[in-house]
């Protein structure tokens, strides 16, 4: 033990369309899980899924992880955006390829709307690449606004794009 509180608990989505999409998420994974301010506490497999969006693009890989942080949401943002330059994002469309993209899933059970920051993030009960890594992780963690578990919002989403285990 180290003596840092890291008393927040949020779930962060991990997505690369561009490049060694293993390696940048695997990279990605590595360098929110090395910051002294977080600890890694759980971590799905990684899947390859089907475009979400604009489909005239690659397949993507895609995973979840848990962290316990000392990071306010606003400063966990600015991290995961420094983890983002760091391995060079390329993004020049909405939903279009890039290199790695880090959202904030969940942060604890709380409810943020600013110009920044959407949490629960907004499509997460949409989208099976979000919601199979989930449910590997934490399928009861209640959504703080839909009040329904990870689990239950899988067996509810229409999304039928493919999302495969690694
Ligand atoms: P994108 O690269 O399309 O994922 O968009 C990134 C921008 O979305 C960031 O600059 C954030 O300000 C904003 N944003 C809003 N809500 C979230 C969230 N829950 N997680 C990550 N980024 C978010």
């Amino acid at each position: 033990m180290d003596g840092k509180k890291r008393d927040n608990l949020a779930y962060i989505g991990i997505g690369s369309n561009l490049g060694d999409k293993v390696r940048n998420c695997r990279e990605a994974i590595e360098r929110i899980g090395a910051a002294e301010e977080n600890k890694l506490v759980g971590r799905s497999s990684l899947y390859r899924t089907e475009p979400w969006g604009n489909e005239e693009q690659d397949w993507f890989v895609n995973a979840v992880i848990a962290i316990r942080t000392s990071f306010d949401p606003d400063g966990l943002l600015q991290h995961l955006k420094s983890v983002e330059e760091q391995l060079e994002k390329k993004k020049e469309e909405r939903w279009g390829p890039r290199n790695i993209d880090l959202d904030i899933l969940f942060f604890n059970d709380e409810i943020l709307e600013t110009p920044s920051l959407t949490v629960p993030h907004p499509f997460l009960h949409l989208r099976r690449f979000v919601l199979v890594p989930l449910q590997e992780i934490c399928p009861d963690f209640i959504h703080p606004q839909l009040k329904l578990s990870v689990t239950e919002l899988l067996e509810r989403t229409n999304d039928e794009k493919k999302v495969t285990a690694l």
